[in-house]
C-alpha cells in the first residue's frame, strides 16, 4: 500500500477561480501566474486546466520550456526576464515574452542577433523597489528598446504593488498614481494588478491583470478567506490516521517529549510531517480535521508523522481521513497559525507526495 499522505488538486476549482477573475476584471486580459510549479500545484497540470487564460507568467526559462513541451501555445511571459544573454535564442525560438527590468538586459538585447524580435514588457519601479527601472528612466529605456532590432513593436509596461493586500493603503494609491502618470505618454498596454489588487483595487485592473494566489482559491488579504471572495480552494493536503493510542495523564508524546497529556486521553498518529512540507516549528496547537471533525496537532510534527488530540473524537480509528488543509480547513487559517502565508505553505508541499487530480465529474 502506498503512503496515505497526498495532495488533491481540484481542477474545476481552478476554472471557477479564473471565472471570478473575469467577473472582477471584465475588461482586462488575464495572465495566469504559474511560477514556482504553479504555487506547488503542478505547472503543466495547472496551465492545462486553464485554457481560458490569455497568457501565463513564469519565473524562468525552464518553466516556460515545460509549458511549451506540454503543448501550451498561449503567450508566456518570463516575469524576471532573461538571466543571461545565452537564454535569448531559446526565448525567441519558443516565442516567449520577456520582462526587461535592468540595464544588463538592455545590453543583452542590444547585442543579440535573433531570427525574429521578441515581445518585451518594461518593468517600472513604482515604489516597491524590487525589480524595475526608476520612473525617470522610462523614456530612455523605451527609446532604446524601440530602436533595438531584437525587440518587437508593441512594447508593454508593467509594475508591481507592494501593499495591495491592505485595503485603503496610501502606498497603493501612490503606486497606482505614479504608474499611471509614467505610462501616460506611451501608447502601450499596461499591467499592475496581482490577486490582491484585483480583489481590493478595481481601478488597478488595466489591459492585463496578473492573478496568482486567487487562482488557487486562496485569499491574499489578511483576515479574510477564500469564502469572503467566493474563491474555491484548489489544493487539499490529506492523509489518514495510522495509529491511535490510549495514554495516561503525564505521558509525553513525540521528540523532546513535546506534549504532556493533561489527562488520560486518546492520541492519533497521522502520516504527514515536515518531510512533506508541513511547517514543523509551529505545528503544536495547529487546527486539523480528523473525519471532518476539528481538533489540534500536539507536539511538533516529525518528518513523516504528526500527533493529534483525539479527545473530541472518541470513535477515531486507524484509516480515518485527515485534512491538513483544503476546502473545509482553509490554508489561510493554517498559515496564520504557523506564522507564515499561504503562498509559502503551498510552494513548500514536497514533491514526494502523491498528487491526485480531481476533474469534472
Ligand atoms: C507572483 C507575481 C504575481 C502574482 O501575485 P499574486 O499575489 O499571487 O496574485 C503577479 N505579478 C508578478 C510580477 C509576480 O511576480
Amino acid at each position: 500500500m502506498t503512503r496515505p499522505a497526498r495532495v488533491v488538486i481540484q481542477l474545476p476549482s481552478l476554472q471557477h477561480n479564473l471565472s471570478r477573475v473575469r467577473q472582477l476584471a471584465p475588461r482586462s486580459r488575464i495572465m495566469a501566474i504559474v511560477k514556482a510549479d504553479a504555487y506547488g500545484h503542478g505547472l503543466v497540470r495547472t496551465a492545462t486546466a486553464l485554457p481560458g487564460a490569455d497568457a501565463f507568467g513564469v519565473a524562468c526559462l525552464e518553466e516556460a520550456i515545460q509549458l511549451r513541451e506540454a503543448g501550451i501555445s498561449a503567450p508566456i511571459l518570463l516575469l524576471e526576464g532573461p538571466y543571461s544573454a545565452g537564454e535569448l535564442n531559446r526565448i525567441e525560438a519558443l516565442k516567449l515574452q520577456i520582462v526587461v527590468h535592468d540595464e544588463s538586459q538592455l545590453d543583452m538585447l542590444g547585442q543579440a542577433r535573433l531570427p525574429q524580435p521578441v515581445q518585451v514588457w518594461i518593468k517600472i519601479d513604482s515604489g516597491m523597489h524590487r525589480l524595475g527601472f526608476p520612473t525617470s528612466d522610462t523614456e530612455r529605456v523605451w527609446q532604446r528598446l524601440r530602436s533595438c532590432p531584437s525587440v518587437a513593436p508593441g512594447i508593454r509596461l508593467m509594475s508591481h504593488l507592494a501593499r495591495a493586500s491592505e485595503p485603503d493603503s496610501p502606498m497603493t494609491k501612490r503606486q497606482l498614481q505614479i504608474f499611471n502618470e509614467t505610462c501616460r505618454i506611451f501608447p502601450a498596454e499596461r499591467s499592475i494588478a496581482n490577486s490582491a489588487a484585483i480583489l481590493l483595487w478595481p481601478d488597478s485592473c488595466q489591459d492585463w491583470v496578473r492573478p496568482g494566489l486567487m487562482l488557487y482559491g486562496v485569499s491574499p488579504v489578511e483576515g479574510r478567506t477564500s469564502r469572503d471572495f467566493d474563491l474555491a480552494p484548489v489544493m487539499s493536503f490529506q492523509s489518514h490516521l495510522i495509529a491511535t493510542k490510549a495514554l495516561q495523564r503525564g505521558d509525553t508524546v513525540g521528540y523532546g517529549a513535546g506534549w504532556v497529556c493533561p489527562e488520560d486521553m486518546t492520541v492519533g498518529i497521522v502520516a504527514a510531517g515536515y518531510g512533506d512540507g508541513f511547517p514543523r516549528h509551529s505545528s503544536s496547537g495547529c487546527p486539523i480535521l480528523v473525519s471532518g471533525i476539528r481538533t489540534t496537532i500536539i507536539g511538533h510534527a516529525s518528518m513523516d508523522m504528526l500527533s493529534v488530540d483525539l479527545r473530541a473524537i472518541p470513535a477515531a480509528k486507524v484509516g480515518d481521513p485527515v485534512e491538513l488543509w483544503g476546502s473545509r480547513l482553509l490554508i489561510e487559517e493554517v498559515a496564520a497559525h504557523a506564522g507564515t502565508i499561504p503562498y509559502e505553505l503551498m510552494c513548500g508541499v514536497h514533491k514526494r507526495l502523491r498528487f491526485e487530480e480531481h476533474g469534472q465529474d
